[in-house]
């Protein structure tokens, strides 16, 4: 369709991944592959908080997917395409439920209980057990300051991100015939009797059927105008 499009004289913006899972800077993914828990995941632009979803998380080799990073990443993408590549981060939540204080509190108590306890030994039940090796630092006895550094590591688990996992994985695409480009009723503004609809068009929108809505209402209204020709 861009092909198509740039060949007849319309701009065209580049295809990118939308609804996709990200990868993420740094080593040692591979740890932490294959483990769904339900968490939030918040997508920082140059540390300023963007945009938050929450469900199921699912971590890979690579990074992060499930719904919530699918919902996130098309700001990712989009961030990154215009080469802000250090500008993008995501801060995941691993224990949603509680704030900073109760889960701190609850680990404090914890450990009053069973002072005999490690830190491991502190947060099972809490997160899935092959999780907490990777968000542990090495050498962390359950002291005082450790509670607090481990808190903060479960609240507001911090990772670049790299790019996404690409076109093959995206459930959707953004990018194509901006809107500008068109009439009202999807008609090039350039070319007359040339409607473009569906992915074709630089509309994308978040999980929940909005896609398939757009493409069916936007073919809906373009076949209509061109039947009134
Ligand atoms: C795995 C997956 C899951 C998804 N889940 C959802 C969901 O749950 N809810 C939702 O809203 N959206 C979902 N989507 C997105 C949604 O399916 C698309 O946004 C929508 O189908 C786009 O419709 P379209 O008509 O623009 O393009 P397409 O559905 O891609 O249709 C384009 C058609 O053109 C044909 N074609 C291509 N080139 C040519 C050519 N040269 N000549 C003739 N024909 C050609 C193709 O074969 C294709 O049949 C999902 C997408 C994927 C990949």
């Amino acid at each position: 369709a861009l092909v198509f499009a740039e060949e007849m004289g319309v701009r065209t913006i580049p295809f990118m991944p939308a609804l996709v899972p990200l990868r993420l800077k740094g080593g040692g993914y591979s740890r932490w592959s294959g483990i769904r828990f339900r968490g939030s995941v918040t997508l920082l632009i140059n540390n300023v908080p963007l945009i938050t979803d929450s469900g199921i998380l699912q971590t890979t080799d690579y990074g992060i997917s499930g719904i919530p990073v699918f919902q996130i990443s098309r700001y990712a993408v989009r961030t990154l395409y215009e080469n802000k590549s250090d500008a993008v981060s995501v801060r995941i939540d691993f224990v949603p439920d509680c704030s900073e204080r109760e889960l701190e509190e609850e680990l404090f108590s914890r450990k009053e209980r069973c002072p005999y306890k490690t830190m491991r030994q502190l947060l099972s039940g809490m997160l899935p057990e092959k999780l907490i090796p990777f968000l542990l630092p090495k050498d962390c006895p359950a002291d005082k300051n450790n509670i607090r550094l481990v808190t903060e590591i479960l609240k507001n688990f911090t990772a670049q991100v790299r790019d996404s996992a690409g076109l093959k994985y995206a459930q959707v695409c953004s990018g194509g015939v901006p809107l500008s480009e068109l009439t009202e009723k999807l008609e090039s503004r350039r070319i007359r009797n040339l409607y473009f609809t569906g992915e074709a068009v630089d509309v994308d929108g978040m999980c929940g059927g909005y896609n398939l809505q757009w493409a069916w209402s936007s073919g809906h209204a373009a076949g209509n105008a061109a039947a009134e020709i």
